[in-house]
Formats: structure tokens, C-alpha cells, sequence
């Protein structure tokens, strides 16, 4: 079973802290487990720089790099533009493979959602200058999400780690857009997230772990680790009636297809 981890983060110190040997250890015991590739996303200019330096060192390691909507609020406003053309740069770099994280996340109440808005789309537009995908994510905030991403037909990717109903995913899918699933699937209660996978076509849906975060079940609440990323296929496998390997060849030829790798 060949695996494609196509949501990581690698660069998180969580893993000098939490996990015995590092992100090191961490990414070469996800290939005992059959991850053959990852993409690691940055979230902004310092963590795109660390992103990149792990796709140098690794060469099954991809990067994603972008301004993700929590880590704006580090920097002042009057730097927007130069957080912007900084990242711009930073996708020169030819291992990377698309554009990312970006979106938005209103589960915070104080957050600025104008601002979040203006970076979702100020990135949509670099995608699109740069024939890049897009990696999204959307937390507690799809009804403006879906709405932007309908503004760019230019532009498809990934909604990672997807959180909307059934209903969105077929409207993402009719935009050309494929759906993530990570540890989610593998929660009890997690219903529709479940609903979701059961239904999306066999050749838009991706997998992830989106390590550190979201352990798939039994490892809930702990760090996250790519090695973790069959339990997603068993779910994904049992959810929708097939094989764990139907799973993992779909998700895998999906992933190359997507982020254009061959
Ligand atoms: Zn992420």
C-alpha cells in the first residue's frame, strides 16, 4: 500500500517537545508505514522557509506555501503587502506544488474576518497568476469560503481537512475542487464528515493527517504522525465499501494528478 500524505506540518516545534527524535524520526518512520510522499504546508514567510528547507532535505517531502488566516494577526496591518509579495517569492522555489494554507477560520470571535478575506483573496489571485493549486483551509467559515472560491473558476485545489456538509462538497466538486479527509473520519461522531466521504466521487478526494494536529482514533488528543495516515484509509475503506488498497491507489494517483507531479 502506497500512501500520500497530502497535509503536514513538519516544522511545528511541537515535534522537538512532544515526540522522541523530532520531526526527523517522525518523517522516517512514516515511510515504514507506506507514506511515500508529503506535502507540508507553511503558514506564513517564516514557516514557508522552514516548509522548504524540509522538501531540500527530503526529497519526497513537497511544500506548500502560504499565509494561513490564524497567522495574520502576528504581523501588523501596514505589512500586508509585503507578507503578500514575500510569498509571491517564495513560491519560485520548484518544490513547490501549490499554494498554501489559505482561507479562513472565524472560530475565534475576535478575529478580523475583512482582513482574513482580503488575504483569501489577494492568494486566490497570486494561484491563479502562478496556474498553481490552492490549498484551503475553512473552519467554521464556509458560506464566505464557498463564496470566494466561486469567484476564481481559474483556480481549483483542496478543501484539507474538510469540515462542510455533503451539500458544499458537491458544489466544491462541481468546481473542480477535491475534498481532504484526515483523522475526522475516524471519530465516532464525527456524522458528517462520514456522510461526506461516503459520497464524494472516486477521483476528487485526497488524504491527510495534518500532523502535529487531529490524531486520527486511538491516538486522539496526541501528536500527529504521517505513520498514523492508515487508519484514515481503514475508515475511508469501511465508510465507502472497499478496499483499504482500493483506497490508498485512488487517493495516491488523486494527489499526483492534483499537484501535478508527473
Ligand atoms: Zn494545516
Amino acid at each position: 500500500m502506497r500512501l500520500f500524505d497530502t497535509h503536514a506540518h513538519y516544522d511545528d516545534p511541537k515535534y522537538d517537545t512532544e515526540y522522541p527524535g523530532g520531526a526527523d524520526r517522525a518523517i522516517t518512520e512514516s515511510r515504514k508505514a507506506g507514506v511515500e510522499r508529503i506535502i507540508c504546508a507553511g503558514t506564513r514567510p517564516e514557516t514557508n522557509s522552514s516548509t522548504l528547507k524540509l522538501a531540500e532535505e527530503y526529497d519526497y517531502i513537497y511544500a506548500a506555501v502560504g499565509i494561513h488566516p490564524s497567522d495574520i494577526r502576528f504581523f501588523d496591518r501596514k505589512h500586508d503587502q509585503t507578507l503578500l509579495k514575500k510569498t509571491e517569492e517564495q513560491l519560485a522555489h520548484p518544490k513547490v506544488v501549490a499554494v498554501g494554507e489559505i482561507g479562513l477560520d472565524y472560530h475565534y470571535e475576535e478575529t478580523d474576518r475583512e482582513r482574513q478575506k482580503f488575504f483569501f483573496d489577494s492568494q486566490m489571485k497570486i494561484a491563479a497568476t502562478h496556474s498553481l493549486p490552492v490549498v484551503i483551509h475553512d473552519r467554521e467559515a464556509h458560506g464566505d469560503s464557498f463564496e470566494t472560491v466561486r469567484r476564481y473558476p481559474e483556480v481549483s485545489g483542496v478543501f484539507h481537512c474538510f469540515s462542510g456538509s455533503a451539500e458544499m462538497s458537491k458544489q466544491l466538486v462541481r468546481l473542480g475542487y477535491c475534498i481532504s479527509f484526515g483523522g475526522t473520519v475516524t471519530f465516532k461522531n464525527a456524522k458528517e464528515v462520514k456522510e461526506v466521504a461516503a459520497t464524494v466521487p472516486d477521483d476528487m478526494f485526497l488524504i491527510e493527517t495534518d500532523a502535529p494536529y487531529l490524531a486520527p482514533s486511538p491516538h486522539r488528543g496526541k501528536i500527529n504522525l504521517s505513520a498514523y495516515l492508515p487508519l484514515v484509509v481503514y475508515a475511508l475503506a469501511e465508510i465507502r465499501g472497499t478496499s483499504p488498497e482500493a483506497i490508498a491507489e485512488l487517493t495516491y494517483e488523486n494527489a499526483m494528478r492534483v499537484f501535478k507531479l508527473r
